[in-house]
């Protein structure tokens, strides 16, 4: 019995690190939300890595947090260790890499939701999306209530179809034996849109009681006190280490002997997982010549004995994945706590959504996270929150916002989600994004911070705290470009003989003299002709001076690109008009709907002749 159960503006279906970002995103701006998760256990469920950031990710977490997210306030809370990734790398693949306590991550996210005004939590399994003329009108859940609104949010995961296997065993299940979620994914069908099939997987968990690490080497965080968001307090605490260990010449023996019985090869699993990701029976196959694997043995949180295995993934038979542990130096007597598996689950194909996150079919329906065929919480976080900001913007009549490739890796990961087809599950890496040197973790807020505050989500106190932040910024450059030494200044000679630095020729400030390589910002300090600034300040300043030259070229080469995305694309062209276009492009073209001339010449098949027919239609069209 359908009955209805209440009106919201906006609906966000799923609680995990997308649907958090989104439903505090939309309620935050003012719409009245409705959150609908399968379990209250599920909220910001880590049900893979208990990591947050790393390369390509960290830089998602800060725009995230810039923009008025949640995640980096909440991993900061609850992370038991903190490091820098890349340090002997340049600023631009520098990635902050937090280890979480999976519980208290789930807790201090669960505390945030419920102390949100605008949102309602509700424990149920939607079923069904409502529609009129092809808008979003309303939810149905399995228990029959009907709930109204205007715009709809799908960040069901990893839950669609969900189907759990470990070796030749087989069921329907969602992570960690949560239930699957079945008649959502028909009704998306039923509406049009095409689904696909994708897996992924996670290695076992085992008890730390029964590990040896004398025979690991120990990872242990950074001293420094190391935060994600821009405005979290910087705190000491006890860090919990990692440890790394390795896979042996007999771990693989124990794999290649039990090939016939891994559903990755046997075809029990028919979806397509991450390659940056592969499981360990298909990295011991596709890298046959390598007779060790890295493996890191990580705390999933304080109160608990479980610890995670990093580069073990793997859906082989329970009683084969006990031999290869026990063959791991350091896991001899290794007790197991959880098994590894593999999860096959259905999700949305990307192209099918404009860069708001809206489908093109079905108008006010977002979907956001892995069901869009992502891998990986920052990912589907980052998601989560453009469709959160872009369904309340979408309420309220306002104008939508969408992200460039040159203002942000959120940016490049939606370009890249609507602009390619994915053939496995897709995982942002720096490598994906040109102006990578222009899209730093340390510089989020400086080119977000102002975005999130015109859209109503960056509140009066962080606004305040940047808008101080900037004018500390100003000042100490001031003071690195106004002074200056000769080279009769003593104390200067003799600083820069003890950092063996070539002796002043010339009058030079101190902005000129950072340039040096060898000379660091914390040396200024030290000689008190710079404040003791806030880490994030210092290394700005010392990021702006040494790699001044390479950051004004990558800006040009955004002129540039500007020029190609400001030119729009009308939504309703009729691409059969354009004449001259190549069969594979005209296809495309329709499919893909690109919003700009810019995002057409990043569709596969769309060539440059095909833009110079574009472009040429667009002049006759505005000559007309
Ligand atoms: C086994 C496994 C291994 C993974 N391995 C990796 C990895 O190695 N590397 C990596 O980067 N990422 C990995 N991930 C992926 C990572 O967990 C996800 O990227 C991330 O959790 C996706 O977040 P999300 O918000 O999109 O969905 P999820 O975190 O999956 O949350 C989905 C939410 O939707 C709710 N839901 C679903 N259907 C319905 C419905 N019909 N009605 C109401 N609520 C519903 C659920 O209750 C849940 O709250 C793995 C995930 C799993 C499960």
């Amino acid at each position: 019995m359908i009955y209805k159960a209440g009106s919201y503006d906006v609906i966000v279906i799923g609680a995990g690190h997308a649907g958090c970002e989104a439903a505090l995103a939309a309620a935050r701006m003012g719409c009245k939300t409705l959150m609908v998760t399968m379990s209250m256990e599920s909220i910001a469920l880590m049900p893979c890595n208990p990591s947050i950031g790393g390369p390509g990710k960290a830089q998602v977490v800060r725009e995230i947090d810039a923009l008025g997210g949640e995640m980096g306030i909440n991993v900061d809370k609850a992370s038991v260790q903190m490091r820098i990734i890349n340090t002997g790398k340049g600023p631009a693949v520098q990635a902050l890499r937090a280890q979480a306590d999976k519980d208290e991550y789930h807790k201090e996210m669960l505390k945030t939701l419920l102390d949100e005004r605008n949102l309602d939590i509700l424990v149920a399994e939607v079923e069904e999306i409502e529609t009129s003329d092809s808008r979003v009108t309303g939810v149905i859940t399995k228990t029959g209530a009907w709930f109204a609104c205007k715009a709809v949010i799908i960040t069901s995961g990893t839950y669609l179809k969900g189907r759990i296997i470990i070796g030749d065993l087989a069921f329907d299940g969602g992570p960690g034996n949560q239930f699957p979620s079945i008649k959502l994914s028909d009704s998306l069908q039923k509406l049009g849109l095409k689904m696909g099939r994708f897996k992924t997987g996670t290695p076992p968990r085992i008890n730390k009681k029964s590990v040896d690490f004398s025979k690991m080497i120990e990872q242990p965080g950074d001293e420094r006190s190391l935060r994600f968001s821009f405005v979290s307090p910087r705190m000491e605490r006890p860090q919990l280490s990692c440890w790394l260990t390795h896979s042996t010449g007999i771990t693989h023996q124990i794999v290649r002997d039990n090939l016939d019985r891994a559903p990755m090869f046997s075809g029990v699993i028919k979806g397509k997982g991450p390659r940056y990701c592969p499981s360990f029976e298909d990295k011991v196959v596709r890298f046959a010549d390598k007779d060790s694997h890295q493996l890191f043995v990580e705390p999933e949180g304080r109160a608990t004995d479980e610890m995670y295995i990093q580069g073990l993934n793997t859906s082989l038979p329970e009683d084969v994945q006990v031999q290869i542990l026990k063959s791991v130096p350091g896991l001899e007597n290794v007790r197991i706590m959880r098994t590894g598996y593999a999860i096959e689950y259905d999700y949305v194909v990307s192209s099918q959504l404009k860069l708001t996150l809206e489908t093109i079919q079905v108008e006010g329906l977002f979907t956001a996270g892995q069901i869009n065929g992502t891998s990986g919480y920052e990912e589907a976080a980052a998601q989560g929150l453009i469709a959160g900001i872009n369904a309340a913007l979408k309420v309220q009549e306002k104008e939508p916002l969408i992200l460039k490739r040159s203002e942000a890796y959120i940016g490049v990961l939606i370009d890249d989600l609507v602009t390619k087809e994915l053939d496995e599950p897709y995982r942002l890496l720096t490598s994906r994004a040109e102006y990578r040197l222009l899209l730093r973790q340390d510089n989020a807020d400086l080119r977000l911070t102002e975005t999130g505050y015109k859209i109503g989500l960056v509140n009066e106190e962080r606004w305040h705290t940047y808008q101080e932040k900037l004018h500390i910024l100003e000042n100490e450059r001031t003071t690195l470009k106004r002074t200056t030494f000769t080279p009769a200044d003593k104390n200067i000679a003799e600083f820069l003989a003890s950092k063996n630095s070539a002796v002043l020729r010339d009058r030079i400030s101190l902005w000129e003299m950072l340039r040096r390589p060898e000379l660091k910002i914390e040396d200024f300090v030290r000689l008190g002709l710079i404040s003791d600034n806030d880490l994030d300040i210092l290394e700005q300043l010392e990021i702006q001076t040494k790699y001044e030259g390479y950051i004004s070229k990558q800006k040009e080469q955004v002129q540039r690109f500007e020029k190609m995305e400001s030119r729009h694309i009308p939504d309703d062209i009729n691409y059969d008009d354009v004449y001259g276009l190549s069969n594979e492009a005209l296809q495309k073209l329709k499919q893909f709907r690109p919003h700009s001339i810019g995002q057409a010449s990043r569709i596969a098949g769309v060539n440059l002749a095909d833009i110079n027919v574009l472009l040429i239609f667009f002049e006759k069209q505005r000559r007309k």
